[in-house]
This record gives structure tokens, C-alpha cells and sequence, in this order.
């Protein structure tokens, strides 16, 4: 499930957001059309000849706080920390600079595959410059331009010439998960109580292309999980670990290698900014979800007290609707022996696959309860629904004309689709189709 990761490291102004871009293509995210969510990304999934990777780009990981240099030099650290490949960005324009000889030393001294890209070779010209920089010791440079997409399929091949064997296809039995939300929240206390649970027995297993990054253990009732990205959650004491960019990283891969998401809030805290990025990013990765509400030892509490906290995270995270809450303690333990059952419920509803005359019967009772309504003097005919999908559940409906299926008729649909199955802590996608 693990893909390889390329970062892309260089000073400030070399282009790296620009051959990110480039890289990523047009994936029109849903959530960095969200107001109020960060639009610019830094990390993202890209192909090369059906190759998947993954592609991050250390420059928009921001440390302003921080003196030039230092920035530049923790923003490598950060490529050699979670990179397989290191694209090591300079320019043929402002030429070989102090700040380019600085990332060379640290890359240097890592022992991780550098591929060292000269950008803004916009011109035939232009190749002529970019032999100065053999001098930082990487080899061939690759010249490459962001402003006319030149020069990149040479730079993914040599990328990809780096990426590690592709792992035998051994079928993961096992259910992953990962924890995510903002620093503090209490991820690493709960990853160690729960392995530190008497009743678990944890198997390490070492990745093969990486450090650990997961850790296996299986509950008494013999159900084995995977915890994702542990690693990442146990390394302590870098600067950047505290920075929004950073994290939001850190989560964005742990969700894409998890099927079940566990949100982690902070009840003393409650709800911020930071926690509705990490979480539009679970959502709109179609994972499993399940809201942990951390630290409720910290509340004085009363009989509303759950209920209003409840209704809080619903007004907030709307979209997150179908996930399931619970109010959880990682210093007094209380209610963490549910959470393996509950990750374990969520897992097969994610998986859930619905027969299609079981399902038409749901739609058929529901368009009975409630007609689809006139548009224009139309009316949606709704014909016939298939599942075409898992992990998220995906249903196709067919009608005689999409556009007449208004959102709220949808949601309506997707209701009684859920009052039919479990479906709980999984998103559902409707896709509508006009009959041929
Ligand atoms: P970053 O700070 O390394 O992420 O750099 P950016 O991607 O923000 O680019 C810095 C500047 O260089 C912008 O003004 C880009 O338009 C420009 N730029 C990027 N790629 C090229 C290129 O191939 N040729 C030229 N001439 N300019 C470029
Ligand atoms: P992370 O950054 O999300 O991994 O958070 P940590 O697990 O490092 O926890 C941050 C701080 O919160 C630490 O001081 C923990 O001891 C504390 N903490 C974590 N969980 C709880 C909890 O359930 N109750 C209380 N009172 N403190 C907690």
C-alpha cells in the first residue's frame, strides 16, 4: 500500500511549487475549494508510466519564524526524513548560489537516491549553464523548465530508476488505520496505551523501504490491525514538527495508507481551524472515519456536556456526518477497549457491498415515500441503482436526466440507502447516470 515519495528540496524562487504543480496535474481537490481550508498544497498522489508516487514539496513547509538558512536547511532535513527520492531543485537563472552549496551538504551526508534538476532551461541556450553544477557533487543534472514543461519525463525516468523494488503482492488481511489530527491532541499517548493494553499482542514489523512505520497487533477475539505511520507519531523534538504545513503532511499520508481514519480532537480544547484541514482530507480521501474525542477527563462534566460536545462537532464538521463519536480518555484508558470494535465495524461497512435487487428494493420503497419532485415541468425517473464500488461504497443510479436530481433529492437517497445498511463511519458516493 506504501508508494514511494519524491520531495522537492531547493532554496525559495527555484520553481518547486511550479514543476509540483506540473507534476500533479489538474486534481481539483473538493476540499481546497472549501473556504476557510488551505488552498495550496504540498502534498499530492502522481503518476508516471503507471507508476504511482507520491510528491511532496518541502518548500511550502514554512517555517517564517525561522532565519533563512535554517529554514532551508530543516526543509532538506524534512526530504531526507520522508523521501525514498530527493529532487534537489536549482536555477539556471540565478545560477549556483551559497544557499544551493548548504542543501548539497546536508543532502550529502544522507544516504538517500538525489536527483539534481537544473530548472528554467527555458532555452537551447540555456543548456549551456547548467554544467557549473556538477560541481555540488550530484552528477548528471537534469535540466528542466517549469514555464514550458520541458525536460520532465527525462528528470521522472532517473526518478524512478531510484524507487524501491515494488513489494511482492502479499494481500494485507489485516484491518489499517491510522490516528490523525494537530499536534497535542494526544495521538502518540493513545497509539501507547493501546499498545500497551494487556489483553493486545504487538508484532512489530519492520517496512521493508522504510523505517517501521507500522505496528501490527492482533485483540483477543483474534482480529489483527495494522497501525499506520506509528513512526511518524512516536519521532519527537524537530522544529518543524509544530508547523501547520508539517503536520497536515504527515496526516495527508497517514490517511492515504489507512482505510479507517481516527480523528483525534481535544476536548479541552475544542474544536480548531487545524482539525477541519486534517479532516477535509480524510473525507475527501473516501476513507472510513471515526471521531475521537481525547482528554475527556479534562471536563468538568454534566449531563449535557457530551451531548452539546456532540453537537458541536456536527455543526462543524458537517460533511463528516456519517462518522461516528466517542468520547475517549488516553490517561484514565476510559473507553478504549471500544475502539478496536469500533474500527472493526466501520472497516466492513467500508467494504459493505449491497446486491443490487436488495438495493433497488431500497430505492424503489424510497421513490414510493417520497416522488421525486417536478423541475421545469420534468420529472427525475429514476430507473435503477448497482454498486459499482467499495471502500467507499460507490453506487451508480441510473435516471432519465441527471441534472433534474437535485442535491437534496440525492441526500435523500443516500438517508434511506443508510437507514437500510450499516454504513456508519463510511462516506458514500452516488454517481448519477442518464440510461442509454
Ligand atoms: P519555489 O519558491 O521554489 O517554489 O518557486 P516557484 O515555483 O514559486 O517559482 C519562483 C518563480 O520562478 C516564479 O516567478 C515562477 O514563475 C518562476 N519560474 C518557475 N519555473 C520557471 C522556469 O522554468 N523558467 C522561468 N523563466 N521561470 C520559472
Ligand atoms: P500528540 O502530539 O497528538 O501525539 O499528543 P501527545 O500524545 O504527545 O499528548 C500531548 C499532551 O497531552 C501530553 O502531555 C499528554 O500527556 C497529554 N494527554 C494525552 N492524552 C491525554 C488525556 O487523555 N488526558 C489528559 N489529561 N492528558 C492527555
Amino acid at each position: 500500500m506504501a508508494y514511494p515519495i519524491v520531495a522537492i528540496v531547493g532554496r525559495p524562487n527555484v520553481g518547486k511549487s511550479t514543476i509540483f504543480n506540473r507534476i500533479a496535474g489538474d486534481r481539483i481537490s473538493i476540499v481546497e475549494d472549501t473556504p476557510g481550508v488551505t488552498r495550496d498544497r504540498i502534498y499530492t498522489r502522481a503518476e508516471w508510466l503507471t507508476r504511482e508516487f507520491r510528491l511532496i514539496d518541502t518548500g511550502g513547509i514554512d517555517m517564517s519564524d525561522e532565519p533563512f538558512m535554517s529554514q532551508i536547511v530543516q526543509q532538506a532535513e524534512i526530504a531526507i526524513d520522508e523521501a525514498d527520492v530527493i529532487v534537489f531543485m536549482v536555477s539556471a537563472i540565478e545560477g549556483l548560489t551559497d544557499a544551493d552549496e548548504r542543501v548539497a551538504k546536508i543532502l550529502y551526508r544522507s544516504n538517500k537516491p538525489v536527483v539534481l534538476a537544473v530548472n528554467k532551461v527555458d532555452n537551447v541556450e540555456k543548456r549551456a549553464d547548467i554544467y557549473d553544477f556538477y560541481a555540488l557533487g550530484f552528477g548528471e543534472p537534469f535540466p528542466i523548465s517549469g514555464s514550458h514543461g520541458t525536460g520532465l519525463g527525462d528528470l521522472l525516468d532517473e526518478v524512478m530508476g531510484h524507487f524501491p523494488e515494488k513489494e511482492e503482492n502479499v494481500e494485507d488481511q489485516t484491518i489499517r488505520f491510522s490516528f490523525i489530527g494537530r499536534p497535542n491532541v494526544g495521538k502518540s499517548s493513545l497509539v501507547n496505551a493501546i499498545l500497551g493494553e494487556e489483553r493486545v499482542i504487538v508484532s512489530d514489523i519492520a517496512g521493508t523501504t522504510r523505517d517501521a512505520i507500522d505496528t501490527r497487533f492482533t485483540t483477543p477475539e483474534g482480529d489483527e490491525f495494522t497501525m499506520v505511520d506509528t513512526a511518524g507519531i512516536r519521532k519527537r523534538g524537530k522544529v518543524y514538527e509544530s508547523t501547520e504545513k508539517y503536520s497536515v503532511m504527515r496526516a495527508m499520508r497517514a490517511i492515504d495508507d489507512s482505510n479507517v481514519v481516527l480523528m483525534v480532537l481535544n476536548a479541552e480544547e475544542g474544536i480548531r481551524d487545524q482539525d477541519k484541514h486534517v479532516a477535509g482530507y480524510a473525507h475527501e480521501a473516501g476513507r472510513a472515519v471515526i471521531i475521537l474525542v481525547n482528554k475527556w477527563d479534562t471536563l468538568e462534566k454534566d449531563n449535557h456536556t457530551m451531548g452539546e460536545f456532540e453537537d458541536l462537532i456536527r455543526t462543524e464538521f458537517q460533511y463528516l456526518s456519517y462518522a461516528p463519536i466517542i468520547f475517549v480518555s488516553a490517561k484514565t484508558k476510559q473507553r478504549l477497549d471500544k475502539i478496536p470494535a469500533l474500527i472493526k465495524r466501520v472497516n466492513e461497512n467500508h467494504q459493505r457491498r449491497i446486491q443490487s435487487s436488495t438495493l433497488n428494493e431500497v430505492i424503489m420503497d424510497a421513490l414510493a415515500l417520497n416522488p421525486a419532485p417536478n423541475m421545469n415541468g420534468k420529472r427525475l425517473r429514476v430507473y435503477y441503482a448497482t454498486q459499482v464500488a467499495v471502500q467507499p461504497p460507490t453506487f451508480v443510479v441510473f435516471v432519465n436526466e441527471p441534472e433534474l436530481m437535485h442535491f437534496s433529492y440525492e441526500r435523500f437517497l443516500e438517508n434511506q440507502i443508510r437507514k437500510a445498511f450499516d454504513f456508519t463511519g463510511t462516506p458514500i458516493h452516488l454517481i448519477k447516470r442518464a440510461r442509454t
